[in-house]
């Protein structure tokens, strides 16, 4: 099971857009971009909407059958870990190990020796000129010797199960606070070949906020200089390593990285190389502005459900402190929401940065805000369904004029 050169990971939370969703991938093949599609969503998100991984899949394959999709496709076990993975073994064909709890785990100080022993060489000379010194070397080999190995364990579980080259294997170490250098990727990727892990795609922390549904904070130059050493450094390790050829970089964008994504793309052009761009929870803000925009009791809701995630905007942004930015003085009050038309609503949160009533606050607050949309149950799934067309239109644009458009160069 080969994953393609490009692919774009979409999430959707409440699993009613999986055929937009691929709308918007059929888009960009029409223009001759072969990306391959991946459903991703996360146990969190699933035990906050109170769905199942088999959710997922049915909603991927329901896309596929019913659009006469007829190349590959995915569907992704998103962020889990040993403990996690038993409930999504089954139905998915995607895994993103997540291990980043485990950067820094202890090993053996034997072992982090038999490592650079075995990989220091190769370590050593990865830029030429400019050596490595000794102990950087080892600082990093001991933070994530172990987190890899974590991520081995729960490989060899799901290719005991589903067996070796039946499954798409993604490591991830991008859900913290320290990114890693190119020399650490390089690490981490000895330590990945060395625990025999197939992986097709790697998805290290860059610098800069990812911060969830809003643009990029950080400086793009910067980002574009480090992107590009790890183009290069996932390149050699494949060679150095034996890693699969297709092994490429995964960006969890958080979605909506439009400063960057130019960026990315004229990279992964140059050095003809593979990308797998993971998109967060937008469909969801689509849906809601979908629904501000077809008026009525559809905008009600609209603005209920902002009102209710004001009301508990602490409890929302906690599980995503790390991903959010969220300038509290900044959000509007229920009354102003309330008095707002339909085009005042979606001019709020559509991420237009050109547009002057776009607010970033809000928009990271709804971003985070789904499971009031959960706790609401059939009342919003029927009016999603109600407005299908309205929704499906967003979340066509947003995936295909957003993000695909920009990576691609199909302005
Ligand atoms: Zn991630």
């Amino acid at each position: 099971m080969i994953l393609g050169k490009y692919s774009i990971g979409v999430g959707d939370r409440f699993g009613h857009q999986g055929k937009a969703q691929l709308q918007a991938i059929m888009c960009a093949v029409e223009k001759g971009v072969d990306v391959t599609p991946v459903w991703n969503k996360s146990n969190r998100e699933h035990k906050t909407i109170g769905t199942v991984p088999a959710s997922l899949r049915q909603e991927a394959d329901e896309a596929v059958k019913s659009l006469g999709w007829n190349r590959p496709y995915f569907v992704d076990a998103d962020h889990i870990n040993a403990s996690t993975v038993e409930g999504f073994i089954e139905c998915s064909d995607f895994f993103t190990l997540d291990v980043a709890d485990y950067i820094g785990k202890s090993v053996p100080e034997e072992d982090v020796r038999s490592f650079i022993d075995k990989y220091g060489r190769h370590i050593r000379d990865l830029e030429a000129g400019r050596i490595a010194p000794p102990e950087v070397i080892t600082a990093s080999v001991r933070k994530y010797l172990g987190a890899v190995r974590e991520a081995g364990g729960i490989y060899k579980r799901i290719a005991s199960v589903k067996g070796a080259g039946n499954f798409v294997t993604e490591v991830s170490m991008d859900e913290t606070d320290i990114p890693q250098s190119p020399l650490d990727l390089y690490i981490i990727l000895a330590a990945i070949a060395d625990e025999g892990i197939p992986a097709s795609t790697v998805a290290p922390r860059f610098s800069g906020r990812f911060n969830k549904g809003v643009d990029y904070v950080g400086d793009v130059k910067t980002f574009g200089g480090e992107f590009e050493t790890d183009v290069k450094v996932i390149a050699r390790a494949v060679k150095d390593f034996g890693l699969p050829a297709n092994l490429k970089l995964s960006v969890h964008s958080g979605s909506d990285k439009f400063s960057i994504y130019p960026v990315i793309g004229d990279i992964i052009r140059r050095h003809n190389a593979g990308l797998h761009l993971k998109t967060a929870g937008t469909t969801w803000l689509e849906e809601v502005i979908g629904l501000a925009e077809a008026g009525g009791a559809a905008l009600a809701m609209a603005v209920e459900i902002y009102e209710n995630a004001l009301a508990h905007c602490d409890d929302l942004c906690r599980p995503y402190a790390s991903v959010i930015d969220i300038r509290s003085e900044k959000l509007p009050s229920v009354a102003l929401v309330k008095s707002w038309s339909a085009a005042e609503y979606v001019a709020a949160v559509r991420h237009d940065p050109a547009c002057k009533q776009y607010n970033p606050d809000m928009r990271q607050l709804l971003h985070v805000g789904y499971k009031v949309a959960a706790e609401m149950g059939s009342r919003y799934l029927e009016m999603l369904e109600r407005h299908e067309a309205d929704v499906a239109r967003n979340v066509v644009a947003n995936i295909y004029d957003r993000h695909l458009k920009r990576l691609f160069s199909l302005l």
